[in-house]
């Protein structure tokens, strides 16, 4: 088998061309944009994602609301913040950082969200119109990654596409994107039965677990799509992706551990931001039945 070096996709370069975009975009829409954030407790990672969250926001000339609660705060109170920020004209996109505490009911939560001002794209009634192939506000970090494989030209008509992962977040709707990209997709999950069975056979093979070097070399077609969403800490607090650095010998095009799908997934934040308050003022709103 001949030996390669995948071509990289650089998950930096293409977020900075789609947050230009958006703060130009956020200009020629002429009208405030705001995005609110509720952090509840002391997840000091989740305090630096929200932070960065909104320094990207201000830069694309988003304005922020940034709400911080201490971890024993009442769910109630919660729900009463979201009310408000539901109600309240001015805001155009709501993000709960997860996870919550553990006393919180985190679908009940996102649930109370307003589906048009739900940038996340968690909310039932948005996932359900992905679902249906109607999508509305889709998560963030699986539509980073079709941008990043548009930008490349990747084909995926008809291509196998094995997604890893079946997250809410991440792994169900990256598999719905494909899908309506009329790929074959496969979704497998912890209890697949001999994994490697399934990668093998991928085109385009995302990695969504979060276990370093889960994907080694002998689980991958020769010239693959690899994205690597993982976002694992090494010892010394670096990060490191699901794939083993070997696949890059045998992948055609893969995305690096940091710098890939992690600042797509901002850009895309700020995008949906956008076309929240676009949609919302001009009265388009989410079907609810
Ligand atoms: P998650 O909710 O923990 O889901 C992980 C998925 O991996 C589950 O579906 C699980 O299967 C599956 N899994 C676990 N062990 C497996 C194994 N040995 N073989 C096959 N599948 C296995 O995680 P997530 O929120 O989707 O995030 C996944 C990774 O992406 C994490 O590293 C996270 O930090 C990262 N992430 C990155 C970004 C970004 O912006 N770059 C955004 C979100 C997440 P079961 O369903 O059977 O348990």
């Amino acid at each position: 088998m001949r030996l390669m070096t995948a071509v990289r996709i650089d998950g930096k370069a293409i977020a900075e061309k789609v947050r230009a975009q958006v703060a130009e975009d956020v200009r020629a829409f002429g009208q405030p944009v705001c995005l609110a954030t509720i952090l509840v407790g002391d997840d000091p990672a989740s305090h630096v994602y929200v932070s960065s969250k909104h320094k990207a926001s201000h830069e694309a000339g988003i304005e922020g609301r940034d709400h911080r609660f201490p971890a024993d705060t009442p769910e109630s109170d919660i729900l009463e913040l979201l009310e408000e920020l539901n109600a309240d004209e001015a805001v155009d996109g709501i993000l709960v950082q997860l996870p919550l505490p553990g006393h919180m009911d985190e679908a009940k939560v996102l649930r109370a969200v307003d589906p048009d001002k739900d940038v996340d794209g968690f909310h039932v009634v948005n996932a359900g119109l992905l679902y249906l192939g109607q999508p509305n506000l889709v998560p963030a970090t699986p539509s980073g990654i079709m941008v990043m494989l548009a930008e490349h030209g990747v084909e995926l008509e008809g291509k196998d596409a094995v997604v890893i992962g079946r997250s809410e977040i991440v792994g169900k709707p990256m598999a719905m994107l494909l899908l309506a990209e009329h790929a074959t997709v496969t979704i497998c999950h912890s209890r697949t039965v001999d994994l490697a069975s399934h990668t093998r056979r991928a085109d385009v093979l995302v990695a969504a677990v979060g276990k370093e070097r889960l994907v080694t070399t002998d689980m991958v077609k020769p010239g693959a799509v690899v994205v690597d969403v993982a976002m694992n800490r090494n010892a010394d607090g670096t990060l490191i992706g699901d794939v083993d650095p070997g696949v890059w010998e045998v992948a055609g095009l893969m995305t690096p551990v940091p710098g890939g799908v992690g600042p797509m997934t901002i850009a895309m934040l700020l995008r949906n931001t956008l076309t929240a308050a676009q949609r919302r003022r001009a009265g388009v709103a989410a079907p609810r039945t």
